[in-house]
Protein backbone atom coordinates (compact mmCIF):
# COMPACT_ATOMS: atom_id res chain seq x y z
CA UNK A 1 0.00 0.00 0.00
CA UNK A 2 2.35 2.41 0.90
CA UNK A 3 4.53 0.77 -1.83
CA UNK A 4 1.87 2.06 -3.80
CA UNK A 5 1.76 5.56 -2.91
CA UNK A 6 4.96 6.64 -3.14
CA UNK A 7 5.25 5.42 -6.60
CA UNK A 8 2.19 7.87 -7.02
CA UNK A 9 4.16 10.68 -5.66
CA UNK A 10 6.67 10.05 -7.81
CA UNK A 11 4.93 10.43 -10.68
CA UNK A 12 2.94 12.67 -9.65
CA UNK A 13 6.59 14.65 -9.65
CA UNK A 14 7.72 14.17 -12.87
CA UNK A 15 3.87 14.53 -14.64
CA UNK A 16 5.25 18.08 -16.06
CA UNK A 17 8.08 16.43 -17.81
CA UNK A 18 5.87 13.82 -18.94
CA UNK A 19 3.44 15.79 -20.66
CA UNK A 20 5.60 17.23 -22.89
CA UNK A 21 7.14 13.96 -23.75
CA UNK A 22 4.04 12.79 -24.69
CA UNK A 23 2.95 15.45 -26.31
CA UNK A 24 5.66 15.60 -28.76
CA UNK A 25 5.68 11.84 -28.30
CA UNK A 26 2.07 11.64 -30.20
CA UNK A 27 2.45 14.42 -32.90
CA UNK A 28 5.70 11.96 -33.80
CA UNK A 29 3.21 8.85 -33.44
CA UNK A 30 1.01 9.94 -35.53
CA UNK A 31 3.27 10.36 -38.38
CA UNK A 32 4.70 6.48 -37.74
CA UNK A 33 8.11 7.41 -37.60
CA UNK A 34 9.06 7.09 -34.18
CA UNK A 35 9.61 4.45 -31.37
CA UNK A 36 6.50 4.11 -28.71
CA UNK A 37 7.42 6.57 -25.99
CA UNK A 38 9.11 5.24 -22.67
CA UNK A 39 11.09 2.85 -25.16
CA UNK A 40 15.04 2.89 -24.70
CA UNK A 41 15.34 4.52 -21.26
CA UNK A 42 18.92 4.24 -21.41
CA UNK A 43 19.40 8.08 -22.90
CA UNK A 44 17.70 7.24 -26.28
CA UNK A 45 14.18 8.97 -25.95
CA UNK A 46 15.45 12.38 -25.18
CA UNK A 47 16.00 12.51 -28.69
CA UNK A 48 12.66 13.65 -29.78
CA UNK A 49 12.70 16.81 -27.57
CA UNK A 50 16.42 18.13 -28.51
CA UNK A 51 16.10 17.57 -31.92
CA UNK A 52 12.93 19.05 -33.30
CA UNK A 53 11.88 17.80 -36.87
CA UNK A 54 11.70 20.72 -39.13
CA UNK A 55 7.37 19.93 -39.14
CA UNK A 56 7.55 20.99 -35.30
CA UNK A 57 8.91 24.28 -36.09
CA UNK A 58 6.98 25.59 -39.08
CA UNK A 59 3.92 23.89 -40.32
CA UNK A 60 0.89 24.76 -42.68
CA UNK A 61 -2.50 25.71 -41.17
CA UNK A 62 -5.55 27.49 -42.05
CA UNK A 63 -4.16 30.82 -41.14
CA UNK A 64 -1.04 29.98 -43.22
CA UNK A 65 2.84 28.78 -41.87
CA UNK A 66 2.58 28.41 -38.05
CA UNK A 67 5.94 28.73 -35.37
CA UNK A 68 3.80 27.03 -32.77
CA UNK A 69 7.55 27.07 -30.82
CA UNK A 70 8.21 30.64 -31.67
CA UNK A 71 4.80 31.61 -31.13
CA UNK A 72 4.01 33.55 -34.72
CA UNK A 73 2.73 32.96 -38.17
CA UNK A 74 4.32 34.04 -40.93
CA UNK A 75 2.51 35.46 -43.95
CA UNK A 76 -0.78 34.60 -42.59
CA UNK A 77 -3.89 34.98 -44.62
CA UNK A 78 -6.18 35.16 -41.71
CA UNK A 79 -5.62 38.07 -38.91
CA UNK A 80 -3.58 36.23 -35.69
CA UNK A 81 -1.87 37.29 -32.61
CA UNK A 82 1.46 37.72 -33.94
CA UNK A 83 2.96 37.75 -37.69
CA UNK A 84 6.07 38.00 -39.30
CA UNK A 85 5.89 39.59 -42.67
CA UNK A 86 8.15 38.92 -45.40
CA UNK A 87 7.17 41.47 -47.76
CA UNK A 88 4.54 44.09 -48.89
CA UNK A 89 2.30 42.70 -51.44
CA UNK A 90 -1.43 42.32 -50.62
CA UNK A 91 -1.65 38.65 -50.61
CA UNK A 92 1.43 38.47 -47.98
CA UNK A 93 1.13 41.73 -45.99
CA UNK A 94 -3.08 41.44 -44.62
CA UNK A 95 -4.17 44.17 -42.12
CA UNK A 96 -5.88 42.91 -38.74
CA UNK A 97 -2.77 41.22 -36.96
CA UNK A 98 -2.04 41.83 -33.21
CA UNK A 99 1.52 42.63 -33.68
CA UNK A 100 3.33 42.47 -37.07
CA UNK A 101 7.19 42.00 -37.08
CA UNK A 102 8.59 43.14 -40.42
CA UNK A 103 11.26 45.48 -42.07
CA UNK A 104 10.27 49.13 -41.85
CA UNK A 105 9.81 49.06 -45.34
CA UNK A 106 7.09 46.61 -45.66
CA UNK A 107 5.56 48.31 -42.34
CA UNK A 108 5.31 51.63 -44.08
CA UNK A 109 4.01 50.46 -47.23
CA UNK A 110 1.02 48.59 -44.90
CA UNK A 111 0.48 51.79 -43.61
CA UNK A 112 0.19 53.31 -47.08
CA UNK A 113 -2.24 50.86 -48.17
CA UNK A 114 -4.09 50.13 -44.91
CA UNK A 115 -3.84 52.88 -42.78
CA UNK A 116 -2.47 53.94 -39.47
CA UNK A 117 -4.44 51.01 -37.68
CA UNK A 118 -3.54 48.27 -39.70
CA UNK A 119 -2.33 46.24 -36.78
CA UNK A 120 -2.15 46.16 -32.94
CA UNK A 121 1.25 46.95 -32.80
CA UNK A 122 4.48 46.66 -34.96
CA UNK A 123 8.30 46.26 -34.61
CA UNK A 124 10.82 46.46 -37.30
CA UNK A 125 13.88 44.42 -37.38
CA UNK A 126 16.37 45.22 -40.06
CA UNK A 127 18.57 42.60 -42.57
CA UNK A 128 20.72 40.59 -40.53
CA UNK A 129 19.51 40.97 -37.24
CA UNK A 130 18.47 38.43 -34.97
CA UNK A 131 15.90 37.88 -32.69
CA UNK A 132 14.21 35.32 -30.19
CA UNK A 133 10.48 34.51 -30.03
CA UNK A 134 9.84 31.75 -27.60
CA UNK A 135 12.06 28.78 -28.32
CA UNK A 136 13.24 30.01 -31.74
CA UNK A 137 15.45 32.32 -32.96
CA UNK A 138 14.94 34.54 -36.23
CA UNK A 139 16.44 36.14 -38.75
CA UNK A 140 15.92 39.05 -41.86
CA UNK A 141 17.68 38.42 -44.96
CA UNK A 142 16.98 40.20 -48.51
CA UNK A 143 14.91 38.72 -50.74
CA UNK A 144 15.29 40.82 -53.76
CA UNK A 145 11.71 40.89 -54.57
CA UNK A 146 10.68 44.59 -53.94
CA UNK A 147 11.92 47.41 -51.38
CA UNK A 148 12.31 45.88 -48.06
CA UNK A 149 11.49 42.17 -48.99
CA UNK A 150 12.90 39.31 -46.54
CA UNK A 151 13.83 35.94 -45.81
CA UNK A 152 13.04 34.87 -42.65
CA UNK A 153 15.56 32.16 -41.05
CA UNK A 154 13.58 30.05 -38.52
CA UNK A 155 15.92 28.70 -36.38
CA UNK A 156 15.08 26.04 -33.03
CA UNK A 157 18.01 24.27 -31.62
CA UNK A 158 20.63 23.06 -35.15
CA UNK A 159 17.87 23.28 -37.12
CA UNK A 160 17.37 26.08 -39.37
CA UNK A 161 14.08 26.63 -42.25
CA UNK A 162 14.00 29.34 -44.49
CA UNK A 163 10.97 30.68 -45.55
CA UNK A 164 11.59 32.64 -48.56
CA UNK A 165 8.56 34.54 -49.38
CA UNK A 166 8.44 35.84 -52.80
CA UNK A 167 11.95 35.95 -54.20
CA UNK A 168 14.40 36.85 -57.26
CA UNK A 169 17.99 35.95 -58.44
CA UNK A 170 18.12 38.74 -60.85
CA UNK A 171 19.38 42.25 -60.46
CA UNK A 172 16.99 44.59 -59.29
CA UNK A 173 18.15 49.06 -58.72
CA UNK A 174 15.35 49.09 -56.62
CA UNK A 175 16.15 46.73 -53.39
CA UNK A 176 18.29 45.05 -51.59
CA UNK A 177 19.73 42.15 -53.92
CA UNK A 178 18.77 38.20 -52.83
CA UNK A 179 21.05 36.69 -50.27
CA UNK A 180 21.63 32.87 -50.72
CA UNK A 181 21.04 31.10 -46.77
CA UNK A 182 22.32 28.14 -46.22
CA UNK A 183 19.96 26.17 -44.40
CA UNK A 184 18.49 22.88 -43.87
CA UNK A 185 15.13 23.00 -45.01
CA UNK A 186 14.25 25.60 -47.68
CA UNK A 187 10.64 27.01 -48.44
CA UNK A 188 10.39 28.42 -51.90
CA UNK A 189 7.58 29.97 -54.22
CA UNK A 190 7.15 28.41 -57.46
CA UNK A 191 5.01 31.07 -59.18
CA UNK A 192 6.99 30.06 -62.88
CA UNK A 193 8.56 26.81 -61.74
CA UNK A 194 7.99 25.26 -64.85
CA UNK A 195 10.96 24.70 -67.17
CA UNK A 196 9.22 26.94 -69.97
CA UNK A 197 9.69 30.15 -67.60
CA UNK A 198 13.26 31.95 -68.24
CA UNK A 199 12.75 35.47 -67.97
CA UNK A 200 15.65 36.74 -69.57
CA UNK A 201 17.28 40.42 -69.27
CA UNK A 202 15.08 42.79 -68.28
CA UNK A 203 17.55 45.15 -70.00
CA UNK A 204 16.56 44.41 -73.45
CA UNK A 205 12.67 44.17 -72.65
CA UNK A 206 13.34 48.30 -71.94
CA UNK A 207 14.92 48.47 -75.30
CA UNK A 208 11.84 46.84 -76.89
CA UNK A 209 9.72 49.45 -75.23
CA UNK A 210 12.34 52.29 -76.03
CA UNK A 211 12.48 51.24 -79.49
CA UNK A 212 7.89 51.09 -80.01
CA UNK A 213 8.24 55.01 -78.54
CA UNK A 214 10.88 55.61 -81.23
CA UNK A 215 8.87 54.36 -83.72
CA UNK A 216 5.56 55.46 -82.97
CA UNK A 217 6.05 59.24 -81.95
CA UNK A 218 2.69 59.84 -82.50
CA UNK A 219 1.27 57.65 -79.82
CA UNK A 220 1.52 57.01 -76.24
CA UNK A 221 2.57 54.06 -74.20
CA UNK A 222 1.18 52.55 -71.94
CA UNK A 223 2.86 50.20 -69.57
CA UNK A 224 0.46 48.14 -67.13
CA UNK A 225 2.48 47.08 -63.70
CA UNK A 226 2.62 46.14 -60.16
CA UNK A 227 1.97 49.30 -58.09
CA UNK A 228 4.31 47.59 -55.42
CA UNK A 229 7.87 47.22 -56.70
CA UNK A 230 7.35 46.38 -60.82
CA UNK A 231 6.63 50.09 -61.57
CA UNK A 232 9.12 51.50 -60.17
CA UNK A 233 12.04 48.50 -61.35
CA UNK A 234 10.22 49.75 -64.49
CA UNK A 235 10.77 53.30 -63.87
CA UNK A 236 14.31 52.31 -62.94
CA UNK A 237 15.46 50.36 -66.22
CA UNK A 238 14.10 53.30 -68.15
CA UNK A 239 16.60 55.53 -66.35
CA UNK A 240 19.58 53.09 -67.03
CA UNK A 241 18.85 52.70 -69.99
CA UNK A 242 19.21 56.63 -70.90
CA UNK A 243 15.52 58.05 -70.85
CA UNK A 244 15.06 61.13 -69.34
CA UNK A 245 11.78 62.43 -70.47
CA UNK A 246 9.13 62.60 -67.83
CA UNK A 247 7.32 59.37 -67.20
CA UNK A 248 3.73 59.60 -66.26
CA UNK A 249 1.98 57.68 -63.18
CA UNK A 250 -1.38 56.41 -63.02
CA UNK A 251 -2.99 58.02 -59.44
CA UNK A 252 -3.39 54.76 -57.65
CA UNK A 253 0.70 54.34 -58.12
CA UNK A 254 1.73 57.99 -57.03
CA UNK A 255 2.29 57.24 -52.89
CA UNK A 256 4.28 54.17 -53.34
CA UNK A 257 6.22 55.18 -55.73
CA UNK A 258 7.04 58.44 -53.63
CA UNK A 259 7.57 56.39 -51.25
CA UNK A 260 10.37 54.16 -53.28
CA UNK A 261 11.89 58.24 -53.45
CA UNK A 262 11.97 58.89 -49.86
CA UNK A 263 13.77 55.82 -49.34
CA UNK A 264 16.34 56.91 -51.80
CA UNK A 265 15.43 55.11 -54.75
CA UNK A 266 16.32 57.78 -57.80
CA UNK A 267 13.66 57.49 -60.11
CA UNK A 268 14.09 60.76 -62.28
CA UNK A 269 10.82 63.18 -63.25
CA UNK A 270 7.34 61.87 -62.62
CA UNK A 271 4.08 63.25 -63.70
CA UNK A 272 0.84 62.80 -62.61
CA UNK A 273 -1.31 62.08 -65.65
CA UNK A 274 -4.32 63.56 -64.59
CA UNK A 275 -5.11 67.04 -66.03
CA UNK A 276 -3.04 66.29 -68.69
CA UNK A 277 -4.24 67.24 -72.38
CA UNK A 278 -4.45 64.16 -74.77
CA UNK A 279 -2.32 65.55 -77.58
CA UNK A 280 0.38 66.19 -75.11
CA UNK A 281 0.61 62.68 -73.78
CA UNK A 282 1.66 61.83 -77.82
CA UNK A 283 5.10 59.71 -77.65
CA UNK A 284 5.39 59.25 -73.58
CA UNK A 285 5.44 56.57 -71.38
CA UNK A 286 3.25 56.25 -68.87
CA UNK A 287 3.21 53.67 -66.15
CA UNK A 288 -0.38 53.03 -64.79
CA UNK A 289 -1.74 49.07 -62.52
CA UNK A 290 -2.27 46.51 -64.93
CA UNK A 291 -6.23 46.38 -64.28
CA UNK A 292 -6.27 50.38 -65.37
CA UNK A 293 -4.90 49.29 -69.28
CA UNK A 294 -8.30 47.78 -70.09
CA UNK A 295 -10.66 50.13 -69.25
CA UNK A 296 -11.96 53.70 -70.24
CA UNK A 297 -9.05 55.17 -68.38
CA UNK A 298 -6.93 54.61 -71.68
CA UNK A 299 -9.24 57.00 -74.10
CA UNK A 300 -7.30 59.92 -72.52
CA UNK A 301 -4.05 58.84 -74.48
CA UNK A 302 -3.61 59.14 -78.37
CA UNK A 303 -3.60 56.12 -80.09
CA UNK A 304 -1.93 53.97 -76.88
CA UNK A 305 0.21 51.14 -77.29
CA UNK A 306 -0.69 48.73 -73.97
CA UNK A 307 2.47 46.92 -72.74
CA UNK A 308 2.28 44.60 -69.93
CA UNK A 309 5.03 44.65 -67.70
CA UNK A 310 5.35 40.61 -65.93
CA UNK A 311 6.49 36.97 -66.15
CA UNK A 312 3.90 35.68 -67.28
CA UNK A 313 3.80 37.68 -70.66
CA UNK A 314 6.31 34.76 -71.88
CA UNK A 315 2.74 32.68 -72.48
CA UNK A 316 2.02 34.50 -75.94
CA UNK A 317 -2.18 33.91 -74.81
CA UNK A 318 -1.86 35.66 -71.94
CA UNK A 319 -0.78 38.34 -73.36
CA UNK A 320 -3.50 38.09 -76.32
CA UNK A 321 -6.10 37.46 -73.48
CA UNK A 322 -5.20 41.23 -71.98
CA UNK A 323 -5.17 42.71 -75.44
CA UNK A 324 -1.85 43.57 -74.94
CA UNK A 325 0.09 44.55 -77.83
CA UNK A 326 3.63 44.42 -76.52
CA UNK A 327 4.63 41.83 -73.67
CA UNK A 328 7.46 42.72 -71.41
CA UNK A 329 9.13 40.04 -70.15
CA UNK A 330 10.04 41.19 -67.04
CA UNK A 331 9.47 39.20 -63.54
CA UNK A 332 10.12 40.26 -60.17
CA UNK A 333 9.89 36.27 -59.17
CA UNK A 334 12.62 34.18 -60.07
CA UNK A 335 12.41 32.02 -62.80
CA UNK A 336 13.00 27.79 -63.06
CA UNK A 337 16.86 28.46 -63.60
CA UNK A 338 16.86 31.14 -60.55
CA UNK A 339 14.51 28.69 -58.80
CA UNK A 340 16.69 25.65 -59.33
CA UNK A 341 20.09 27.58 -58.81
CA UNK A 342 19.35 29.25 -55.68
CA UNK A 343 17.79 25.50 -53.99
CA UNK A 344 21.51 24.24 -54.70
CA UNK A 345 23.01 27.21 -53.75
CA UNK A 346 21.01 27.09 -50.22
CA UNK A 347 22.34 23.69 -49.69
CA UNK A 348 19.41 22.25 -47.84
CA UNK A 349 18.54 18.89 -47.96
CA UNK A 350 14.96 19.37 -47.88
CA UNK A 351 12.90 21.55 -49.81
CA UNK A 352 8.97 22.66 -49.35
CA UNK A 353 7.64 23.90 -52.56
CA UNK A 354 4.20 26.52 -52.56
CA UNK A 355 2.36 28.67 -54.40
CA UNK A 356 2.32 28.49 -57.77
CA UNK A 357 3.30 25.31 -59.64
CA UNK A 358 4.59 23.16 -57.31
CA UNK A 359 4.71 19.80 -59.32
CA UNK A 360 8.07 20.68 -61.60
CA UNK A 361 9.92 22.11 -58.72
CA UNK A 362 9.19 18.57 -56.63
CA UNK A 363 10.08 16.29 -59.01
CA UNK A 364 13.22 18.63 -59.92
CA UNK A 365 14.24 18.31 -56.32
CA UNK A 366 13.31 14.24 -55.81
CA UNK A 367 15.33 13.30 -58.69
CA UNK A 368 18.47 15.45 -57.27
CA UNK A 369 18.19 13.13 -54.16
CA UNK A 370 16.74 16.30 -52.04
CA UNK A 371 13.38 15.23 -50.08
CA UNK A 372 10.80 17.88 -50.93
CA UNK A 373 7.01 18.27 -50.68
CA UNK A 374 4.29 21.14 -51.79
CA UNK A 375 3.13 23.06 -49.01
CA UNK A 376 -0.27 23.52 -48.88
CA UNK A 377 -0.59 26.81 -48.82
CA UNK A 378 -3.78 28.96 -50.09
CA UNK A 379 -4.14 33.05 -51.01
CA UNK A 380 -0.99 33.50 -52.18
CA UNK A 381 -0.21 34.84 -55.88
CA UNK A 382 -3.50 36.91 -56.44
CA UNK A 383 -0.91 40.46 -56.56
CA UNK A 384 0.60 39.04 -59.83
CA UNK A 385 -3.01 37.82 -61.06
CA UNK A 386 -4.75 41.24 -61.07
CA UNK A 387 -4.39 44.46 -58.59
CA UNK A 388 -7.78 45.90 -57.49
CA UNK A 389 -7.46 49.72 -57.79
CA UNK A 390 -9.68 51.72 -55.69
CA UNK A 391 -12.73 53.09 -57.90
CA UNK A 392 -12.30 56.32 -56.75
CA UNK A 393 -8.42 56.47 -57.31
CA UNK A 394 -9.50 54.81 -60.86
CA UNK A 395 -11.81 57.58 -61.83
CA UNK A 396 -9.76 60.63 -60.09
CA UNK A 397 -6.73 59.40 -62.22
ZN1 LIG B 1 5.19 39.36 -53.80
ZN1 LIG C 1 3.54 35.81 -53.35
Amino acid sequence: MRREASRRVRELGSIDKARTLTRHAFAALRRGDLSPPGRGKKGRDTPYIAEMRPQDILMSVAAGLCCKPGGFHIDPIRPVERAVITHGHSDHARPGHGAVLATQETLDMMRLRYGDNFAGSTQAIGYGEELKLGDVRIKFHPAGHVLGSAQIAVSCKDTCIVASGDYKDAPDPTCAPFEVVPCDVFITEATFGLPVFRHGDAADEIKKLLASVALFPERAHLVGAYSLGKAQRVIALLRAAGYDAPIYLHGAMEKITRYYERRGVALGELRLVKGMKKADLAGTITLAPPSATSDIWTRRFPDPVTAFASGWMRVRARARQRGVELPLVISDHADWDGLTATIDATGAGEVWVTHGQEDALVHWCTAKGLAARPLDLVGYGEEDEGETVPLAEDAEA
